[in-house]
């Protein structure tokens, strides 16, 4: 659906004209409209700006189209609040596939204006093709580190490229705070992509990239690696006796003790509803049982309690499932093997821990 109105304040530009531009890639367009819009109106070119204003100019978002609309007209300004608010606005539902967009389209944004810089010094091909390489680099499952080195040579080279005219250095210097602005922003999407919103771990995504991550480097490295699945028992019940803000509470509660337990280099996740993944780099199954021991132990030996009042909610105890990682082994079939034996946790009585040994 196109929804098809003038934009206030930015004569001649329709929404619809859109079709008329050649697409390189499918936003190639919307990116040519969103872009020249944010600067009259000084919105700094974040991801989460640019996510707001490629929807406006995309009529993606009826609904987002008629507020920008009123405060267009009401020329109230665009200050970093009402960034913020827009962005919440149009994005509060979003998704993997949402975030896997704005990464494709911080692609075509570093591609436009880099092209407009070669195109305006007149670079060499050298340069146009050192910037296209790196725009490549950013793909769909590049590291948020990755990226960020990316734009930072991107930046570099475009700082080298030499004296020029004073119109030139104004529009060099406009693209490398814009790029240094995307870089810095670029990071806290991908946190905020990367954490569980409730607990503020790493979610169950975060966890996969660690988790893929640390067993190439048990192999490369030739060391142990281990997995905890922690799961609260009868959590349902706990939720049922008490409701759900005090659930949330206990959830917060647990991420944080667990937390406490492991050491700095150990990993840990929420896996799902009250199911935690803790990665032990460099443990043996012995020690990783000896790490879901303690875990086991403090809650088992924990009443819990309101903090401002003497509301006690008795305690909640926890189940643990340890497996450890044979080299060259899928993902997966550790997983599998962790739960395999928290699932024996839970048929033999729940608040203790088993390993792949006896599961
Ligand atoms: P078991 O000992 O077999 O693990 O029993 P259980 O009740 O913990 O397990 P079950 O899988 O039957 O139910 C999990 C419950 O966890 C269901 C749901 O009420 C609760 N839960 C999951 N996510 C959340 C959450 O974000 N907040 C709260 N308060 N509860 C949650
Ligand atoms: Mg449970
Ligand atoms: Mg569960």
């Amino acid at each position: 659906m196109c929804y098809v109105s003038e934009i206030p304040g930015h004569e001649g530009v329709k929404r619809q004209q859109m079709d008329e531009i050649k697409p390189i890639g499918e936003s190639y367009g919307y990116v040519r409209l969103a872009l020249p819009l944010m600067s009259q109106y000084n919105i700094p070119v974040t991801p989460q700006n640019y996510t707001v204003w490629y929807r406006y100019v995309s009529g993606a978002d009826a609904e987002l189209a008629g507020v920008i609309d009123e405060l267009l007209k009401s020329e109230t300004p665009f200050s970093d609040e009402t960034n913020e608010a827009l962005y919440k606005r149009c994005c509060r539902d979003k998704d993997e596939g949402e975030l896997r967009k704005i990464r494709d389209d911080l692609r075509n944004i570093l591609l436009t204006i880099l092209k407009e810089v070669t195109e305006l010094t007149g670079q060499s091909e050298e340069y146009e093709s050192f910037v296209t390489r790196s725009v490549d680099t950013l793909t769909e499952d590049a590291s948020a580190e990755e990226i960020r080195t990316v734009i930072g040579q991107i930046i570099e080279k475009t700082k080298a490229l030499g004296s020029f005219g004073k119109n030139i250095r104004r529009k060099l210097n406009e693209t490398t705070e814009a790029l240094q602005a995307l870089r810095e922003d670029f990071e806290r999407v991908k946190t905020e992509a990367s954490a569980d919103f409730l607990t503020g771990l790493a979610n169950r995504k975060a966890f996969h990239d660690a988790l893929t991550e640390q067993m190439d480097e048990a192999i490369s490295q030739q060391k142990e690696l281990s997995l905890l699945l922690v799961d609260i028992d009868h959590f349902k019940q706990f939720n049922d006796e008490y409701g759900h803000l005090i659930g949330d509470e206990v959830l917060k509660f647990v991420a944080k003790k667990i937390k406490e337990i492991v050491r700095g280099r150990d990993f840990l996740a929420r896996f799902g509803g009250e199911e935690f993944a803790v990665i032990l780099p460099q443990t043996p199954l012995e020690g990783a049982q000896v790490v879901a021991e303690s875990i086991n132990r403090l809650f088992a030996q924990t009443t819990l309690k309101a903090v401002n009042t003497s509301t006690t909610f008795g305690k909640v105890t926890v189940s643990v499932g340890v497996a450890r990682y044979r080299p060259g082994e899928p993902p997966d079939n550790l997983i599998n093997r962790a739960d395999r034996a928290l699932y024996r946790a839970k048929q033999t009585g729940r608040n203790r821990v088993v390993t792949e040994r006896n599961s």
